[in-house]
């Protein structure tokens, strides 16, 4: 595996290993590697000839009163996670690399970002699609990989692709979960003991959604309030939201039918959790 902290660097590599015909497969992230990161990158190195992950945690994306500074980082330790899951290339640059200058123009993502996330992190998706897009075009990655837990985000990365022709293939991966449900996070670690052991009820009041679902209740607001009751009753936890939307183009709707997302956003004392199912009916 090689370590490149510059764009130029992973550009030359690239660019050779492109000309000998090789398929690059790509997995972006914020580091603080875990086994949801690890699924991503079996994927890719399945599939491609070259893997590349990058780690930046991204400041574009961050709000002013978010946790950018906050952000777990360890990259030896992620470096080894890397070197284990059979990455080629493992792109670290630093935040002057990857934004020396002010930038000229603003990406604006218009759909799908005013619920769920988008609308409690305003901009939060147009950081992460400005990054994206340089990323994309760092690498030129033939597929990237990303996970279902930020279903918005492909969304919205979907979106992006098809809007500027971007030529890459974007693969959903499904979400990896602790043994107790729990959906795999880097923010995990900022839970306290307590809130950890409590935190599982997120994923178990998604999955009796989806049980009420199939024993006919097609009844939006009722199957939120179940939900939204469930975390009150059984979390210490503060629900930001429990949504219901069409997937993937995230539109209200009164009746579950079609493909639709179950969305929640839960606040404990040190960290904000989310989750989700998508559901064919
Ligand atoms: P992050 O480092 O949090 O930006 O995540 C990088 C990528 O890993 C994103 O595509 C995430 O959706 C994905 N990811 C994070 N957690 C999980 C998980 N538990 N299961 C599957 N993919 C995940």
């Amino acid at each position: 595996m090689k370590v490149f902290h510059t764009i130029n660097e992973l550009r030359n590599e690239l660019k050779n290993e492109r000309k000998s015909g090789k398929s690059i497969g790509f997995v972006p992230t914020m580091g603080y590697l875990h086994e949801g990161h690890v699924s991503l990158l079996k994927e890719a190195r399945e599939n491609n000839e070259i893997v590349v992950l990058s780690i930046f945690v991204n400041p574009t994306q961050f709000g002013p009163n978010e946790d950018f500074d906050q952000y777990p980082r360890d990259f030896e330790r992620d470096e080894k996670i890397a070197l284990n899951a059979g990455v080629d290339c493992l792109f670290y640059p630093t935040v002057e690399e990857m934004y020396p200058n002010e930038l000229k123009s603003t990406m604006k993502v218009t759909k799908r970002v005013d619920v769920l996330c988008g609308e409690k992190r305003p901009g939060h998706f147009d950081g992460v699609a400005l990054v994206l897009t340089k990323l994309f075009n760092i690498v030129q990655p033939d597929q990237a990989y990303f996970g279902l837990k930020d279903a918005q985000q492909v969304a919205v990365i979907e979106g992006l692709v098809e809007d500027y022709n971007i030529p890459v293939k974007i693969n959903p991966v499904p979400t990896v979960r602790e043994e107790d449900g729990l959906a795999k996070s880097s923010r995990n670690i900022y839970l306290t003991e307590k809130e950890r052991k409590e935190a599982p009820v997120l994923y178990k009041s998604l999955q009796k959604a989806a049980e009420d679902i199939q024993n006919g209740n097609h009844n939006a607001e009722q199957l939120k309030q179940n939900i939204i009751n469930t975390i009150e009753n059984e979390t210490s936890g503060t629900v930001d939201y429990v949504s219901i939307y069409s997937y993937p183009d995230l539109e209200p709707i009164n009746r579950t039918n079609g493909k639709i997302i179950i969305a929640l956003a839960v606040k404990f004392s040190n960290s904000r959790l989310i989750d989700n199912m998508i559901i064919s009916i």
